[in-house]
């Protein structure tokens, strides 16, 4: 009797979710954690959607020289 129902374990394993591309449109499958892209994929058009897990809730621009 393994009854693994851990809702826990949900938020750490990734999943497979699709997004439309606002470029081509196409469907994208990307991998998200609670909603949100844990890795840059790129759409066979080039667009990327960027990880977002990774960015915090302060997003600052540090200026380049
Ligand atoms: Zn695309």
């Amino acid at each position: 009797m393994a009854i693994m129902d851990g809702c826990e374990s949900k938020h750490k394993t990734p999943t497979l979710e699709e997004r439309v591309c606002p470029t081509c449109g196409a469907s994208v499958e990307v991998f998200t954690r609670r909603g949100r892209v844990i890795e840059d994929t790129a759409c066979e058009c080039g667009y990327v959607f960027k990880a977002e897990e990774q960015l915090e809730a302060q997003q600052r621009k540090a200026p380049e020289a």
